[in-house]
């Protein structure tokens, strides 16, 4: 299965990715410049914090092993694809109980920021042939796709 890797060393904090996985989701064409914030879909599923000393820290869904997310999901939105190895989340299961924020050890989820009903999830890009558009769009090479044992 396919991971994306992470060297926080190389971020330069630009958002690149994050702007990337804005534009991968949106439904219409357009440029990041007339991206209508207020659609849930258009949320970056990844961020870049700050470390307070300079320097950044990308956050990116692990896709885990034994994702804490889809363990902790009482509904079954979330599931992980035995193939694939991706965890994807199903809207139209989801209870908004937010159990799985909650339990995400590398706090990647979140809820909405409009309506705080849906939970924005990382689904590795698998509508555009599973290649992370963050991935494409870093300058830096801070984030990449390696294969790893499940
Ligand atoms: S959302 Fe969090 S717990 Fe779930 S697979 Fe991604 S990193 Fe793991
Ligand atoms: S793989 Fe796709 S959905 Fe996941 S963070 Fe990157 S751009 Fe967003």
């Amino acid at each position: 299965m396919k991971r994306i890797m992470i060297d926080y060393m190389k971020c330069d904090g630009c958002k690149n990715c994050t702007a990337a996985c804005m534009q991968a989701h949106r439904e219409e064409q357009g440029t990041i410049y007339d991206l209508d914030l207020t659609d849930p879909k258009n949320e970056s599923r990844n961020h870049i914090l700050s470390d307070g000393r300079g320097g950044y820290r990308p956050i990116f869904c692990r896709h885990c092993d034994l994702p804490e997310c889809v363990m902790s999901c009482m509904s079954g939105a979330l599931s992980k694809d035995s193939v694939t190895g991706v965890v994807s989340y199903d809207v139209n299961k989801c209870g908004s109980c937010f159990m799985c924020v909650m339990n995400c050890p590398y706090g990647v989820l979140k809820p909405d920021t409009l309506t705080r009903t849906k939970v924005i999830k990382c689904d590795f890009c698998m509508e555009k042939g599973g290649e992370p558009s963050c991935v494409k769009n870093c300058p830096k090479k801070a984030i990449w796709v390696e294969e790893v044992q499940a």
